[in-house]
């Protein structure tokens, strides 16, 4: 791109009497406002203070206050809102861990005391019920979940893959 020559008189006349800002005249201009704050700088032509400049802008009504932020488009605040229901894995609002602060003493199964885990007995992951609560130790709870799962690939079921409530699908699956 060949070098433009910016006119200096003409840039002085707007930045001083007019009053346009820097990126104002870039804009004109079609250049980078560095490049205009730059033929300021050499010529010798005063800048105006941050204080001076809103002092200016606000004078001639194209003042924004810095501190209102951008104004978000509808579209874009719907996107950011991504809490709650509309957040791609909403459960419907159930605390997916209710049994997580009671204490486990013992596994059910064996009575060890260390490595303790809660369990769904019925292996319905959506059954918060107190009285669905089983806990069982790393070994039994792998147990069981093996025994689990070759009864269902027997009975030539699905197998659950992971700890999800029955019937959650993930985000993938549900879109193939
Ligand atoms: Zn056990």
């Amino acid at each position: 791109m060949k070098h433009r020559r910016l006119p200096v008189a003409e840039i002085a006349r707007l930045y001083t009497e007019e009053q346009l800002s820097g990126e104002q005249i870039a804009e004109r201009y079609g250049c980078n406002p560095k490049s205009v704050t730059t033929l300021l700088r050499r010529h010798g032509i005063p800048r105006r203070n941050p204080r001076e400049a809103h002092a200016q802008a606000r004078a001639v009504g194209r003042w924004q206050p810095t501190w209102t932020g951008r104004k978000l488009s509808r579209e874009h605040r719907r996107r950011l809102a991504r809490s709650g229901p509309r957040h791609p894995r909403w459960n419907g609002g159930i605390w997916m861990r209710p049994w997580r602060n009671l204490p486990k003493v013992r596994c059910e199964s064996c009575d060890a005391t260390s490595r303790l885990c809660n369990t769904h007995r019925n292996n319905d992951y959506t059954d918060w019920r107190i009285e669905n609560r089983w806990v069982l130790c790393v070994t039994c709870h792998r147990r069981h979940r093996k025994q689990q799962f070759w009864r269902s690939v027997r009975a030539g079921e699905k197998p659950l893959a992971f700890n999800g409530p029955v019937g959650w699908r993930s985000q993938r699956e549900r879109a193939a």
